[in-house]
């Protein structure tokens, strides 16, 4: 994690967070430039036992250009799931020859977008998605590189919201159907099978799940070569979780092992789709204190950042830390600690206990460097939140704040049951 406390103030590289908070103002979300990097240092170092491994981020996790060109300068690829992900993805210069494209929803005018771009590859996930990549890249007179996206049945033992792998999620192609599903695409014009992809979970705090699904993945790739099916590319997915509340984590050279027992054999190239483990430890939300309420039972501590600004405690029951910017010697306290929306579900933590704070003070919401601001909206007509990206003892504005114009000004009246028209 990229904070620590300074001369008493709490710092993400050589900035004060403080300095942020006022000149910005509140709710704003700060990364750490060199958090990304060390994370994407890690995972190279982690795989280089495989040649050429391609190491695929996620954008869905963070999409901001500035987080996707600091890791495209890295040498990173890019897993997108549409074609606005895809085109964040190239205007941020990924190189097409790492995009891969996964989602179980593609349409047709998507796949066109991303055949035309020369993307590396294709996850499918359904035999009628494959029925219309084919279709779609015949007409283009194009070719696909495929890998179909199997569901390997394993339980990720993760949030039920965020797990992919069992039978009963939506994603990937039914086990007992992989091997029929390849046949089929082997006849299919426009398709070129490449691969064979996975990605049973988001937030694995164990590696267990990654062992039996990396030995199930293993003895369906010597099946499909037994059919006759030999794969250029192994996608292993991404998943790895993150040490939210301060616990243990898996290591990500462990999850290089793993995949190395089972799969470096077959010789292909091993792909990994990795997002939150690469952008989640680097992010921190900053709010204000607006007011702290006496409840019957409790207290609540009242922010300015909202559950429409951070989704992840409402969506996920998802933990974040919580650090005043300021360290100093006091009590501590016990809050709830809630946001403005007029929701119950707009609450970042219940009985958390953190030093005493007093409204007009700040604090840090810690590891929301993923599925963070790409999950905002503006919903109480609240401004979308802003982004700034620290670089040693410099930051900057990566995305501003919303403004009321842009929030209210793209609405169209409607009197009396007849649109009145803009001028042009
Ligand atoms: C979301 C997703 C990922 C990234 O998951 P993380 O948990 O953020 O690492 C990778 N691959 C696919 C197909 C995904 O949908």
């Amino acid at each position: 994690m990229a904070l620590r406390y300074e001369n008493g103030a709490l710092m993400m590289e050589d900035v004060a967070l403080g300095t942020i908070a006022q000149a910005i103002g509140t709710p704003v979300y700060v990364y750490s430039k060199a958090s990304i990097t060390a994370a994407f240092g890690a995972y190279k170092a982690a795989f280089s036992c495989f040649p050429a491994a391609m190491i695929c981020y996620a954008v869905k996790a963070n999409t901001n250009q500035a987080v996707i060109g600091t890791l495209a300068d890295l040498g990173a690829g890019a897993d997108v799931v549409s074609e606005g992900e895809l085109r964040r993805a190239l205007k941020a210069h990924i190189p097409t020859s790492k995009i891969v494209y996964s989602g179980v929803a593609k349409r047709p005018a998507e796949m066109a977008f991303a055949l035309k771009a020369g993307i590396f590859q294709f996850n499918v996930e359904s035999e009628p998605e494959l029925l219309a990549l084919s279709k779609v890249a015949s007409s283009l007179g194009l070719t696909a590189n495929i890998a179909l996206r199997v569901n390997p049945d394993v339980d990720a033992k993760t949030h039920a919201k965020i797990a992919t792998g069992k039978a009963e999620n939506k994603f990937g192609i039914p086990w007992k159907r992989v091997r029929d599903v390849y046949a089929e695409a082997a006849r299919l014009p426009g398709i070129r099978i490449q691969g064979i992809a996975m990605h049973i979970g988001s937030q694995l705090l164990s590696l267990e799940p990654y062992d039996a699904a990396y030995a199930k993945l293993a003895e369906m790739v010597t099946a499909l070569g037994h059919d006759g099916i030999t794969l250029d590319t192994i996608d292993i997915g991404g998943g790895l979780g993150i040490p939210y509340d301060g616990g243990a984590a898996p290591d990500v050279s462990a999850l290089a092992a793993l995949a190395y027992k089972h799969l470096s054999h077959f010789g292909a190239r091993l792909m990994l789709e990795p997002g939150r483990s690469l952008v989640g430890p680097c992010g921190a939300l900053l709010s204000e204190v607006i007011y702290v309420k006496s409840g019957e039972s409790r207290d609540f501590l009242i922010v300015d950042a909202a559950m429409n600004d951070l989704i992840r405690p409402a969506m996920y029951d998802a933990y974040h830390g919580i650090k005043p910017l300021k360290a100093e010697a006091r009590a501590d306290a016990t809050y709830d600690v809630v946001g403005p929306v007029c929701e119950t579900g707009d609450t970042f933590a219940v009985g958390r206990t953190v030093p005493e704070l007093q409204p007009a003070e700040h604090i840090a919401f810690t590891h929301t460097g993923a599925y963070g601001a790409v999950m905002a909206s503006t919903y109480n007509s609240r401004l979308l939140v802003p982004e700034v990206m620290i670089d040693g003892a410099n930051f900057g504005v990566i995305r501003p704040r919303g403004s009321y114009d842009e929030l209210i000004g793209t609405d169209t009246p409607w009197h009396n049951g007849e649109a009145t028209r803009k001028a042009g």
